[in-house]
């Protein structure tokens, strides 16, 4: 294994500050003065965002036959958060400070205040971390909401459902993404911990006696993706629950760890499930789910091993991953490396100057290549200020459209990593860029 590598110590503060300054993410209600820990996606976070989640969803659902999606709702009855345990035991221990009276997470704090040092709290009390609220005008027990905080329990709830209308059996997954929401005691460290925030998770349903073997696949796959879409492998760690950590239900839990400026911490936790969730929700609603091999005649409850990751957390990883700086004709240059699948833009447009001759040929460029690239269209500022723009936010090609276009029907194609620049025929654009990103 490499050795980590040693990261600039104001990284975090350069990546918030450009996430703010390029339209990544904002705080959100700034006019109102914020709402601690809910951020808004802006112009390039929203596309940076939706691109970790797609390029999740195609190596998890679309490259795959044994894996289909699904969109559940995020409000549920409490039912369903008894039978999955997370009324009874979704708590963090929550002390308070005796001396400047913040409140933290205990597990968290080395038993000194992060604050101002004292040693003494209150006694833990647990916390339960989910958002309750009320469906319909109704007060009451029956009206009780809570917004789901994770994914997972759409998946077993829909276990029966999907096994009865398409054509999978064990092992077999199903894969979601979307929204979650935890009353996290201390969120901190921008995007890393937040209130409301996105998962991607995956539940893979199994033979018991094969569910070690798919735990072992799903680590190995799940470190691969991160190591596939630009991140060092020397920032990336697995970390093994031991036996006296995992909850009980957990036969094995293993994290796939990113180097986060304040050291090595979790993106995405792998899970042999056992039969806990299955049985639960079955004994809970009183509805089979188990599943009956005709093959065999054998009739069983699945074990389930979970992938679940975050996908905003993945997003900062990414970001933080990919922020470099360094010298182009003796200048600094900012930097984001960022493979050109999760790339805010992957092409930029940028018409030498404003004359409509080219801003018209511009045009063309543009309809030639939108239908396949999301592109940022720039006409302001010298050429060289626009690379330095476009390099910034990561966008890896910029495509230049100058005079000389008007007669030879070709354009410079620059490249973000090299900073090298070849001259393209029009025609040939597409065939290019789809050659250089390693899709044809
Ligand atoms: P922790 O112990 O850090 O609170 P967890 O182990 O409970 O987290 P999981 O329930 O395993 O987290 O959630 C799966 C993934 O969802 C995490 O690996 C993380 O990427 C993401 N996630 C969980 N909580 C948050 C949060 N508050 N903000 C952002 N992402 C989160």
């Amino acid at each position: 294994m490499e050795a980590t590598p040693t990261l600039d110590p104001d990284l975090l503060d350069k990546v918030t500050n450009l996430a703010k300054r390029r339209g990544f993410i904002f705080q959100s209600a700034e006019i109102y003065g914020g709402f601690r820990s809910t951020y808004d996606y802006g112009p390039l976070g929203v596309n940076l965002l939706r691109n970790v989640k797609q390029a999740w969803w195609r190596a998890m659902v679309q490259t795959r036959v044994d894996i289909v999606g699904l969109d559940a709702a995020i409000l549920g009855p409490p039912a369903i958060w008894a039978a999955s345990g997370h009324l009874e035991t979704f708590t963090d221990p929550l002390v308070d400070c005796l001396k400047c009276k913040e409140r933290w997470r205990e597990d968290k704090i080395d038993g000194v205040c992060p604050n101002c040092g004292s040693t003494q709290f209150t006694a833990p009390r647990a916390f339960n971390l989910m958002f309750k609220t009320q469906a319909g005008p109704v007060e009451g027990e029956g009206s009780t909401a809570y917004l789901r905080p994770e994914t997972a329990q759409g998946i077993f709830t829909n276990f029966a459902n999907v096994l009865s209308t398409v054509r999978k059996k064990p092992p077999f997954g199903i894969a979601q993404i979307g929204k979650s929401f935890r009353n996290e005691i201390t969120p901190q460290n921008f995007v890393f911990r937040t209130r409301e925030f996105e998962q991607m998770e995956m539940e893979y349903f199994v033979p018991p006696a094969d569910a070690e073997e798919w735990y072992r696949y799903w680590i190995a796959t799940r470190l691969a993706w991160y190591i596939d879409l630009g991140i060092p492998e020397a920032m990336l760690r697995l970390h093994e629950h031991a036996k006296e950590d995992l909850s009980h239900y957990s036969k094995g839990t293993t994290d796939v760890e990113f180097f986060f400026p304040w050291g090595f911490d979790e993106l995405e936790g792998i899970a042999n499930r056992g039969d806990y969730d299955l049985s639960q929700h079955a004994k809970h609603s009183g509805v089979a789910l188990d599943y009956f091999d005709q093959s065999t005649g054998e009739r069983y409850t699945p074990y389930v091993i979970e992938p679940a990751a975050g996908a905003t957390r993945a997003m900062m990883a990414f970001l933080l991953s990919a922020y470099h700086e360094d010298l182009v004709e003796g200048e600094t240059r900012t930097v984001l490396r960022l493979d050109w699948r999760l790339a805010p833009y992957q092409v930029a447009v940028l018409p030498l100057s404003k004359k409509p001759e080219l801003e018209s040929v511009s045009g063309e460029v543009l309809g030639i290549l939108q239908p396949h690239y999301m592109c940022d269209y720039d006409v302001t500022q010298s050429i060289g200020r626009r690379y330095r723009r476009q390099d910034e936010v990561g966008t890896p090609f910029c495509v230049t459209v100058d005079f000389d276009t008007l007669s030879d029907r070709a354009v410079t194609v620059r490249d973000r990593d090299t900073t090298s620049q070849v001259r393209v025929p029009l025609e040939g654009l597409l065939t290019h860029l789809r050659k250089v990103t390693g899709e044809i």
